[in-house]
């Protein structure tokens, strides 16, 4: 199991909340894509040993390419790497840029699976995030993609707006559930540094919401789609069966992928690399590090412990005896506080629910700084 992830940086406007590496001179797209295929070519021996099961075309907007742009990338991509022919094939989209000409195009490539950014079912909160599409694009848009033969469609939420309630949030879940999209992610607003969000909670325009209101819609989530047959594999990802993100959970198993384009990392099992942001349409391999043991305890511990499958004790006792045996009265501690448990038929750590609302402390707490 290997994948391959393709960054596209383009936005049509930038989002108040959103820190990821993207940008608005849209005018640099088509040179992007050439360098893009370049890097294809040149990077073409950095995993070859397999085929790749997994591609995802992630953003910044990928939609907000043309067909012949997204055409290209494909074929390069197709005639450059081995890739398994039942591969789980990605592609991030904006309701509002979904259309009869899109679809048709993606109905004869390989991509099988849409992820589109729905974040709330409120027209007001998606104009105080400065989205671009309203909700009632969203229903028309995942219509649109299931009579095109799309089933596999993941959406993402966002919780915990500013003055949100309780009640307004349970209508955001049982609108999502309406749609019945067999792949969901939520996640709370996150107030990043430097975004436009942060400077107006910091101007006191606007303030978060209690933690304990925020943990209310979190339970409130899991429980509600618990009952409507998903599985919560992953502290912001629920599925229903055999729908779980196969690319992202490689990332959580720590499975070796190539990424291709400007802000993108690769991780080829030892090693992690970072490319450049953009300049002028190009960008390079900025660094590359070598993942010391430490380091590779850390991130089993930082992606594992997210997820419902938890930590392996036998993998903590063989492969991090060292490392483990310093945090092991920790362990202990959080299980008899209810944080953590231990799943006796798999031997693997787990967050409880309790656990999850406090799940950066608890992580952190089991991770180790080098001495
Ligand atoms: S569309 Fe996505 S990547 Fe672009 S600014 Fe908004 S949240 Fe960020």
């Amino acid at each position: 199991m290997q994948g391959i992830y393709i960054h596209i940086p383009f936005c049509k406007s930038r989002c108040i909340y959103c820190d990821f590496y993207s940008t608005t001179k849209l005018d640099l797209r088509e040179k992007y894509v050439n360098s893009l295929c370049n890097e294809m070519v040149s990077r073409h021996n950095y995993l070859c040993n397999e085929d790749y099961n997994t591609i995802y075309i992630g953003g910044g907007t990928p939609s907000q390419l043309s067909l012949p742009q997204l055409s290209k990338i494909i074929f390069h991509l197709y005639s450059t790497f081995r890739i398994a022919k039942n591969a789980e094939f990605t592609i991030e989209v904006n309701p509002d840029d979904i259309s009869d000409e899109l679809l048709k195009y993606l109905k004869t490539s390989p991509v099988n699976r849409i992820s589109m950014g729905v974040q709330t079912f409120s027209d007001q909160r998606l104009q105080f995030l400065h989205r671009r599409h309203s909700v009632a694009q969203v229903s028309k848009a995942v219509e649109l993609c299931r009579q095109y033969g799309f089933h596999n469609i993941s959406i993402d939420l966002i919780f915990g707006f500013p003055n949100q309630i309780l009640d307004e949030w349970k209508s955001d879940v049982s609108q999502a559930l309406a749609i019945d999209v067999p792949h969901i992610s939520a996640y709370s607003l996150m107030y990043e540094e430097g975004t436009r969000l942060t400077q107006m909670r910091d101007n006191g325009q606007i303030s978060e919401i209690p933690d304990d209101t925020s943990c209310k819609m979190y339970d409130y989530l899991c429980t509600t789609l618990k009952d409507a047959g998903y599985i919560h594999y992953e502290i912001s990802n629920f599925c229903k069966p055999n729908f779980h993100s196969r690319h992202n959970s490689s990332y959580w198993n720590n499975v070796p992928y190539l990424g291709l384009g400007a802000g993108a990392h690769s991780f080829d099992g030892n090693s992690r690399q970072w490319n450049s942001v953009m300049h002028n349409g190009e960008w390079e391999v900025e660094d590359i590090e070598r993942l010391s043991p430490l380091q590779k305890y850390n991130e089993y511990i930082m992606t594992r412990l997210r997820t419902m499958q938890g930590v392996e004790l036998d993998t903590l006792n063989s492969d991090f005896t060292y490392y483990f045996s310093q945090v092991k009265h920790l362990v202990d501690r959080h299980i008899s506080n209810g944080n953590l448990k231990v799943n006796t038929d798999t031997r693997c750590l787990v967050l409880t629910l309790q656990g999850i609302h406090i799940s950066n402390l608890v992580i952190s707490d089991l991770m180790l700084t080098e001495e």
